[in-house]
């Protein structure tokens, strides 16, 4: 009976306002924007009673408002508290923690700067192929509200439950907020420079993704990158035990990357699993398989299961990848496009040049740009020299690309996308790759890096019916 304000009318909010309907309370819908609860998505949720707030500066009244409420992690804190990371409030939740209190199964998190949706998807196929009935979403796809009601609703009807573990992307704009919160297992696949345009500094980025090690129990498990220092510093705060993915000498039990197989260390079950059948390439993607499979098979020992690692190597060769991450789209007169639209900071494109070795190595035609997020493009620099032949650079970003890098690298500006796929196409020779990773965002252009990756593979499409070209 409680009312309970549920901010921002996208997914997250939605989803919200379904389940607290759902567990009998009456959402109260805000949003600064007084349509986004208009449409036809948000009929069931005014059907059954809610209240939608219209007209209201949405600051002062979530500071007023003192009974629950939910956030989503779109709302950027500075719009209603003035500090990029809001302070804890009793009852003030984000909707994924709060969605984690409500769910009794356990918990996969995965979070991190790139590489979370890649392998968010990866444990969810892994997982599934091992029999296991996993709910996938949270930052990726489904909002984690949307599962826990699906728990809820076939447990009143009477019917099996749908799910058994949830595997849940965590973003740094729901892990900022968390106060309390503590999965089975917890994977942190890395931290890189980004969204320094929403956090005040890089301090205060890693603080959001890493304070949440502070709130695990000893009932959980963090698998750490053993290649950055994060553990170094956030190891000794946590409750939960520490394992690492490494490709060296581990600080502790974890799985090795040596050559093509992933080899237990210092686990209680020990394992080698090989990663021959593994199409993913570039984009820290072995990093994210050595995660995905020690995820898979610690959640294993949780639930009382073996998991056989013959049945992980054929999981593994099936698994496709995602779009707009290192997807290869055509190759015209020899000259390959690879689309890789989600990599929107330094970070990703690092990763993307750097996995060039595991295709031999080819010359690369680079567009970036796009929306400038903060930070510098600098580190990119070393990456460029020992790959690139030339970048052309787009949208807004495009004349902090040429000040940062233009002393170093060959750079041309062009006015839209189809403009630099046409001109990347015209310094290309055949073998070589045309990349679009474009270290930004794209909202300058578009309305998100599925359109910007869309129109991409439009410009190739029209070059392959011109010149011909084999998929
Ligand atoms: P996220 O959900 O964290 O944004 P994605 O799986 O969507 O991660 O990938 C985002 C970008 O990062 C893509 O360009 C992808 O190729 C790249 N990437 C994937 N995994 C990694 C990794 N482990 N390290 C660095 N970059 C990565």
């Amino acid at each position: 009976g409680a009312e309970v304000l549920i901010v921002g009318g996208g997914r997250s909010g939605l989803q919200a306002a379904l389940l607290a309907g759902d567990l009998g309370g009456i959402p109260v819908l805000a949003d600064d924007d007084p349509g986004a609860f208009d449409g036809p998505m948000w009929a069931p949720v005014r059907e059954r009673g809610a209240r939608v707030l219209t007209g209201v500066r949405l600051g002062p009244w979530i500071r007023s408002w003192k009974g629950p409420v939910v956030m989503s992690p779109g709302i950027p804190p500075v719009a209603w508290c003035g500090q990029a990371v809001a302070p804890p409030l009793s009852n003030i939740r984000g909707e994924l923690e709060w969605a984690a209190s409500l769910w009794d199964r356990p918990v996969v998190a995965i979070g991190g700067t790139n590489g979370k949706s890649t392998t968010t998807a990866l444990v969810g196929h892994l997982l599934k192929s091992a029999g296991f009935s996993p709910f996938i979403g949270g930052n990726f796809g489904v909002p984690f509200s949307e599962g826990v009601r699906l728990m809820r609703t076939a447990r009143k009807e009477g019917k099996r439950d749908p799910f058994d573990v949830a595997v849940i992307e965590v973003s740094s704009f729901q892990t900022e907020s968390m106060q309390s919160f503590s999965p089975d297992i917890y994977l942190l696949l890395n931290i890189t420079p980004d969204h320094l345009d929403r956090y005040d500094s890089l301090a205060q980025y890693r603080l959001a993704k890493l304070h949440v090690a502070s709130l695990f129990s000893p009932s959980t498990t963090v698998i750490w990158n053993a290649s950055q220092d994060d553990w170094r510093e956030w190891g000794p705060r946590t409750k939960a035990r520490s394992v690492f993915v490494g490709s060296a000498e581990l600080p502790g039990p974890g799985v090795v990357l040596s050559g093509s197989h992933l080899q237990s260390h210092g686990l209680r079950d020990s394992f080698s699993v090989s990663t021959a059948g593994y199409r993913l390439i570039g984009g820290g993607n072995l990093q994210n398989l050595a995660f995905s499979v020690l995820a898979t098979i610690l959640l294993g020992e949780t639930m009382g299961r073996r998991i056989d690692p013959g049945i992980l190597e054929e999981a593994i060769a099936s698994f496709t990848g995602l779009p707009h991450r290192m997807e290869r789209v055509a190759t015209v007169r020899g000259v390959t496009f690879v689309n890789d639209s989600k990599a929107t900071n330094v970070g990703a494109v690092e990763a993307a040049l750097a996995g060039l070795s595991d295709v031999g190595h080819p010359h690369v035609v680079l567009i970036m740009g796009g929306r400038d997020k903060g930070g510098s493009y600098r580190p990119l620099i070393p990456w460029l020299k020992n790959h690139v032949r030339e970048v052309v650079a787009i949208g807004e970003a495009r004349e902090k690309i040429r000040r940062d890098l233009g002393k170093e690298i060959p750079i041309e500006e062009a006015q839209d996308l189809f403009e630099a796929v046409a001109r990347a196409f015209s310094v290309a020779d055949s073998g070589e790759m045309v990349l679009l990773s474009p270290a930004c965002s794209s909202y300058d252009m578009f309305h998100g890096y599925e359109e910007r990756g869309e129109r991409f593979r439009e410009a190739v499409r029209r070059l392959s019916a011109k010149f011909g070209g084999e998929r």
